[in-house]
Protein backbone atom coordinates (compact mmCIF):
# COMPACT_ATOMS: atom_id res chain seq x y z
CA UNK A 1 0.00 0.00 0.00
CA UNK A 2 1.17 3.38 -0.92
CA UNK A 3 1.01 6.23 1.69
CA UNK A 4 2.24 9.50 3.08
CA UNK A 5 4.03 10.17 5.88
CA UNK A 6 3.24 13.21 7.89
CA UNK A 7 5.12 14.85 10.22
CA UNK A 8 3.32 17.47 12.68
CA UNK A 9 6.09 19.35 14.93
CA UNK A 10 5.01 20.92 17.89
CA UNK A 11 6.47 22.41 21.25
CA UNK A 12 6.05 19.48 23.74
CA UNK A 13 5.84 16.45 21.40
CA UNK A 14 5.62 15.87 17.67
CA UNK A 15 3.42 13.55 16.27
CA UNK A 16 4.40 11.10 13.19
CA UNK A 17 2.16 8.76 11.10
CA UNK A 18 1.77 7.23 7.86
CA UNK A 19 -1.28 8.38 6.50
CA UNK A 20 -2.91 6.65 3.31
CA UNK A 21 -4.80 8.64 0.47
CA UNK A 22 -7.98 8.64 1.61
CA UNK A 23 -6.81 10.02 5.34
CA UNK A 24 -6.64 6.59 6.99
CA UNK A 25 -3.84 6.82 9.32
CA UNK A 26 -2.29 3.73 9.70
CA UNK A 27 0.54 3.78 12.24
CA UNK A 28 1.16 6.74 14.07
CA UNK A 29 3.96 7.55 17.46
CA UNK A 30 4.26 10.29 19.66
CA UNK A 31 7.91 11.81 20.00
CA UNK A 32 9.24 13.74 22.64
CA UNK A 33 12.70 15.53 21.05
CA UNK A 34 14.09 18.29 22.65
CA UNK A 35 12.03 21.34 21.23
CA UNK A 36 15.70 23.53 22.35
CA UNK A 37 17.64 21.39 21.38
CA UNK A 38 20.07 20.88 18.45
CA UNK A 39 18.19 21.07 14.60
CA UNK A 40 19.76 17.74 13.60
CA UNK A 41 18.91 15.70 16.73
CA UNK A 42 15.15 16.71 16.28
CA UNK A 43 15.77 15.92 12.49
CA UNK A 44 17.17 12.54 13.50
CA UNK A 45 14.34 11.42 16.11
CA UNK A 46 12.07 12.50 13.78
CA UNK A 47 13.98 10.49 10.58
CA UNK A 48 14.12 7.14 13.25
CA UNK A 49 10.88 7.52 14.11
CA UNK A 50 9.61 7.32 10.53
CA UNK A 51 11.97 4.79 9.72
CA UNK A 52 9.97 2.11 12.30
CA UNK A 53 6.40 3.13 11.32
CA UNK A 54 7.56 2.68 7.87
CA UNK A 55 9.41 -1.03 8.43
CA UNK A 56 6.44 -1.92 10.82
CA UNK A 57 3.79 -1.11 8.34
CA UNK A 58 5.40 -2.17 5.08
CA UNK A 59 4.39 -0.69 2.38
CA UNK A 60 5.58 2.32 0.25
CA UNK A 61 6.26 5.69 1.45
CA UNK A 62 5.62 8.08 -1.31
CA UNK A 63 6.26 11.92 0.58
CA UNK A 64 6.73 13.98 3.55
CA UNK A 65 4.75 16.40 4.79
CA UNK A 66 6.23 18.64 7.81
CA UNK A 67 3.61 21.13 9.67
CA UNK A 68 5.73 23.67 11.11
CA UNK A 69 4.49 25.75 13.92
CA UNK A 70 6.60 29.03 12.22
CA UNK A 71 6.45 30.97 8.81
CA UNK A 72 8.02 28.84 6.06
CA UNK A 73 9.54 30.60 3.27
CA UNK A 74 8.10 29.03 0.11
CA UNK A 75 11.14 29.14 -2.28
CA UNK A 76 14.07 28.18 0.23
CA UNK A 77 11.80 25.83 2.65
CA UNK A 78 13.66 28.01 5.50
CA UNK A 79 11.61 28.52 8.75
CA UNK A 80 12.21 32.54 8.88
CA UNK A 81 10.34 32.93 12.14
CA UNK A 82 7.28 32.63 14.39
CA UNK A 83 8.85 29.11 15.75
CA UNK A 84 9.05 30.20 19.21
CA UNK A 85 8.49 26.68 20.86
CA UNK A 86 10.96 25.11 18.87
CA UNK A 87 13.60 27.50 17.97
CA UNK A 88 15.81 24.93 16.33
CA UNK A 89 13.79 25.16 13.21
CA UNK A 90 14.67 28.82 12.21
CA UNK A 91 17.42 29.42 9.57
CA UNK A 92 16.90 25.31 8.83
CA UNK A 93 14.58 23.26 6.60
CA UNK A 94 13.31 20.30 7.86
CA UNK A 95 11.54 19.02 4.54
CA UNK A 96 15.46 19.74 2.68
CA UNK A 97 16.23 17.10 5.14
CA UNK A 98 13.79 14.49 5.30
CA UNK A 99 13.80 14.83 1.54
CA UNK A 100 17.47 14.27 1.56
CA UNK A 101 17.63 11.93 4.08
CA UNK A 102 14.82 9.66 2.46
CA UNK A 103 15.31 10.77 -0.98
CA UNK A 104 11.67 11.87 -1.56
CA UNK A 105 9.79 14.63 -2.00
CA UNK A 106 8.82 16.81 1.09
CA UNK A 107 7.08 20.14 2.20
CA UNK A 108 6.73 21.64 4.97
CA UNK A 109 4.41 24.86 5.43
CA UNK A 110 2.67 26.50 8.70
CA UNK A 111 0.18 24.42 10.87
CA UNK A 112 -2.84 26.55 9.80
CA UNK A 113 -2.11 25.90 6.26
CA UNK A 114 -1.67 22.06 6.64
CA UNK A 115 -4.70 22.30 8.58
CA UNK A 116 -6.83 24.03 5.81
CA UNK A 117 -5.12 20.77 3.45
CA UNK A 118 -6.82 18.46 5.64
CA UNK A 119 -9.84 20.03 5.92
CA UNK A 120 -10.23 20.43 2.00
CA UNK A 121 -9.15 16.64 1.46
CA UNK A 122 -11.05 14.85 4.17
CA UNK A 123 -12.52 16.91 6.53
CA UNK A 124 -15.44 19.97 6.21
CA UNK A 125 -14.01 21.60 3.33
CA UNK A 126 -14.51 18.10 1.40
CA UNK A 127 -16.17 19.31 -2.08
CA UNK A 128 -15.93 23.19 -1.32
CA UNK A 129 -13.61 25.20 -3.17
CA UNK A 130 -13.83 28.58 -1.25
CA UNK A 131 -12.90 28.48 2.42
CA UNK A 132 -11.21 30.07 5.29
CA UNK A 133 -10.01 27.95 8.41
CA UNK A 134 -9.12 29.74 11.54
CA UNK A 135 -7.73 27.52 14.33
CA UNK A 136 -8.98 29.09 17.78
CA UNK A 137 -6.00 27.48 20.38
CA UNK A 138 -3.48 29.89 22.54
CA UNK A 139 -3.49 31.58 19.24
CA UNK A 140 -4.98 32.10 16.22
CA UNK A 141 -3.58 29.88 13.16
CA UNK A 142 -5.52 30.27 9.58
CA UNK A 143 -5.72 28.59 6.35
CA UNK A 144 -6.71 29.55 2.98
CA UNK A 145 -8.41 27.53 -0.18
CA UNK A 146 -9.57 29.48 -3.62
CA UNK A 147 -11.03 27.38 -6.27
CA UNK A 148 -9.92 24.35 -4.98
CA UNK A 149 -6.25 24.99 -4.13
CA UNK A 150 -5.08 25.64 -0.92
CA UNK A 151 -3.68 29.41 -1.28
CA UNK A 152 0.05 30.06 -0.04
CA UNK A 153 0.83 33.96 -1.24
CA UNK A 154 3.65 35.81 -1.96
CA UNK A 155 6.66 34.03 -0.07
CA UNK A 156 3.89 31.47 1.74
CA UNK A 157 2.18 33.21 4.63
CA UNK A 158 -0.99 33.67 3.56
CA UNK A 159 -3.44 32.85 6.02
CA UNK A 160 -2.48 34.54 9.37
CA UNK A 161 -5.93 35.39 10.32
CA UNK A 162 -5.26 35.80 13.87
CA UNK A 163 -3.43 39.17 12.66
CA UNK A 164 -6.51 40.56 11.13
CA UNK A 165 -7.25 43.84 12.96
CA UNK A 166 -10.78 43.52 14.30
CA UNK A 167 -10.30 47.09 16.42
CA UNK A 168 -7.99 49.90 15.23
CA UNK A 169 -6.08 50.65 17.89
CA UNK A 170 -7.06 48.28 20.29
CA UNK A 171 -5.49 45.73 22.44
CA UNK A 172 -1.42 45.28 21.68
CA UNK A 173 -0.78 41.86 20.47
CA UNK A 174 2.45 39.68 20.20
CA UNK A 175 3.20 40.88 16.60
CA UNK A 176 3.47 44.68 17.38
CA UNK A 177 0.11 45.37 15.76
CA UNK A 178 -2.90 46.04 17.72
CA UNK A 179 -6.37 44.91 17.69
CA UNK A 180 -5.68 41.70 16.42
CA UNK A 181 -8.55 38.78 16.17
CA UNK A 182 -5.82 36.72 18.56
CA UNK A 183 -5.98 39.29 21.08
CA UNK A 184 -9.75 38.86 21.02
CA UNK A 185 -10.51 35.69 20.52
CA UNK A 186 -7.88 33.72 21.02
CA UNK A 187 -8.68 30.56 23.80
CA UNK A 188 -6.46 32.99 26.24
CA UNK A 189 -8.51 35.87 24.86
CA UNK A 190 -11.83 34.77 25.70
CA UNK A 191 -10.76 33.50 29.45
CA UNK A 192 -8.86 37.14 30.08
CA UNK A 193 -11.55 38.59 29.49
CA UNK A 194 -14.07 36.91 31.07
CA UNK A 195 -12.04 37.17 34.23
CA UNK A 196 -11.43 40.67 33.71
CA UNK A 197 -15.06 41.16 33.49
CA UNK A 198 -15.30 38.96 36.84
CA UNK A 199 -12.96 41.44 39.10
CA UNK A 200 -14.41 43.93 37.81
CA UNK A 201 -17.97 43.31 39.31
CA UNK A 202 -15.89 42.36 42.48
CA UNK A 203 -16.43 38.28 41.74
CA UNK A 204 -13.96 35.51 42.53
CA UNK A 205 -11.91 34.33 39.60
CA UNK A 206 -10.59 30.16 39.36
CA UNK A 207 -6.74 31.07 38.27
CA UNK A 208 -6.90 27.14 37.31
CA UNK A 209 -9.92 27.36 35.11
CA UNK A 210 -9.82 25.86 31.41
CA UNK A 211 -10.67 28.40 28.59
CA UNK A 212 -13.32 25.82 28.12
CA UNK A 213 -14.64 26.10 30.96
CA UNK A 214 -16.07 29.69 29.27
CA UNK A 215 -17.61 28.36 26.73
CA UNK A 216 -19.40 25.91 29.11
CA UNK A 217 -20.56 28.63 31.43
CA UNK A 218 -21.73 30.60 28.27
CA UNK A 219 -23.66 27.39 27.38
CA UNK A 220 -25.88 27.23 30.75
CA UNK A 221 -26.55 30.53 30.51
CA UNK A 222 -24.01 32.71 32.76
CA UNK A 223 -24.01 36.62 31.85
CA UNK A 224 -20.68 37.20 31.64
CA UNK A 225 -19.53 34.28 30.11
CA UNK A 226 -21.65 34.66 27.55
CA UNK A 227 -20.48 38.46 27.10
CA UNK A 228 -17.21 36.96 26.57
CA UNK A 229 -18.16 34.59 24.30
CA UNK A 230 -20.05 37.03 22.21
CA UNK A 231 -17.39 39.65 21.95
CA UNK A 232 -15.09 36.94 20.81
CA UNK A 233 -17.46 35.75 18.24
CA UNK A 234 -18.25 39.21 17.13
CA UNK A 235 -14.88 39.42 16.15
CA UNK A 236 -14.51 36.20 14.15
CA UNK A 237 -17.59 37.54 12.60
CA UNK A 238 -16.01 40.62 11.27
CA UNK A 239 -13.03 38.61 10.15
CA UNK A 240 -15.22 35.88 8.38
CA UNK A 241 -17.40 38.82 6.79
CA UNK A 242 -14.62 40.66 5.50
CA UNK A 243 -13.02 37.55 4.18
CA UNK A 244 -16.46 36.37 2.87
CA UNK A 245 -17.01 39.62 1.13
CA UNK A 246 -13.32 40.10 -0.50
CA UNK A 247 -13.45 36.28 -1.63
CA UNK A 248 -16.69 35.27 -1.83
CA UNK A 249 -16.49 31.91 -0.06
CA UNK A 250 -18.41 28.92 0.38
CA UNK A 251 -17.35 28.38 3.70
CA UNK A 252 -15.58 29.62 7.09
CA UNK A 253 -14.21 27.06 9.46
CA UNK A 254 -13.44 27.01 13.06
CA UNK A 255 -10.69 24.47 14.67
CA UNK A 256 -8.57 24.42 17.03
CA UNK A 257 -8.92 23.18 21.01
CA UNK A 258 -11.94 25.16 21.38
CA UNK A 259 -13.83 24.11 18.32
CA UNK A 260 -14.64 21.21 20.25
CA UNK A 261 -16.51 23.31 23.12
CA UNK A 262 -20.29 22.92 21.80
CA UNK A 263 -21.58 24.68 19.32
CA UNK A 264 -22.29 27.67 21.44
CA UNK A 265 -19.43 29.94 19.66
CA UNK A 266 -20.22 28.78 16.17
CA UNK A 267 -24.18 29.84 16.90
CA UNK A 268 -22.87 33.46 18.45
CA UNK A 269 -20.70 33.80 14.91
CA UNK A 270 -23.13 33.02 12.82
CA UNK A 271 -25.60 35.68 14.75
CA UNK A 272 -23.41 38.59 14.01
CA UNK A 273 -22.32 37.42 10.51
CA UNK A 274 -25.33 39.89 8.77
CA UNK A 275 -23.20 42.91 9.84
CA UNK A 276 -20.33 42.16 8.54
CA UNK A 277 -21.44 40.12 5.49
CA UNK A 278 -23.33 41.81 1.58
CA UNK A 279 -26.59 39.77 1.84
CA UNK A 280 -25.72 38.48 -1.62
CA UNK A 281 -22.23 37.60 -0.35
CA UNK A 282 -23.72 35.74 2.57
CA UNK A 283 -26.63 33.68 0.44
CA UNK A 284 -24.28 30.93 0.21
CA UNK A 285 -21.97 30.98 3.36
CA UNK A 286 -21.58 28.33 5.53
CA UNK A 287 -19.92 28.82 9.05
CA UNK A 288 -19.17 24.90 9.95
CA UNK A 289 -16.86 23.08 12.46
CA UNK A 290 -13.92 21.66 11.70
CA UNK A 291 -13.94 17.94 11.03
CA UNK A 292 -10.73 17.00 11.79
CA UNK A 293 -10.30 17.09 15.39
CA UNK A 294 -7.33 14.63 17.44
CA UNK A 295 -5.39 14.08 14.60
CA UNK A 296 -5.74 17.17 12.62
CA UNK A 297 -2.09 18.41 13.04
CA UNK A 298 -0.71 14.93 11.85
CA UNK A 299 -2.85 14.74 8.85
CA UNK A 300 -2.63 18.42 7.71
CA UNK A 301 1.07 17.41 7.65
CA UNK A 302 -0.18 14.27 5.39
CA UNK A 303 -2.34 16.22 3.30
CA UNK A 304 0.69 18.61 2.20
CA UNK A 305 2.41 15.47 1.54
CA UNK A 306 -0.38 13.83 -0.91
CA UNK A 307 -0.93 17.96 -2.04
CA UNK A 308 2.55 17.37 -3.36
CA UNK A 309 2.53 13.45 -4.96
CA UNK A 310 -0.73 15.46 -7.01
CA UNK A 311 0.72 18.28 -8.31
ZN1 LIG B 1 -1.04 40.51 15.75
Amino acid sequence: MQYAGGVDVGGTHTKIGLVARDGRILAQARLEPDPRGAFEELAATIAEGLRRLHREAGGRLSAIGIGNPGYTDRHTGLTVGGAFNVPCLHGNSLATWMGARFALPARADNDGTCAAAAELAWGAGRGRLNFLLITIGTGIGGGLVLDGRVMRGARGFAGEAGHFCVQPGGLECVCGARGCLEQYASAGAILRRYQDLRRRRGLTVDPGQPPAGVLAAAAGGEALALQAAGEAARAIAQLFGSAANLLNLDACIVGGGLSHSGDLLLRLVREAMPDYTLPLLAENLQILPAELRNDAGLLGAAALAWEVLAS
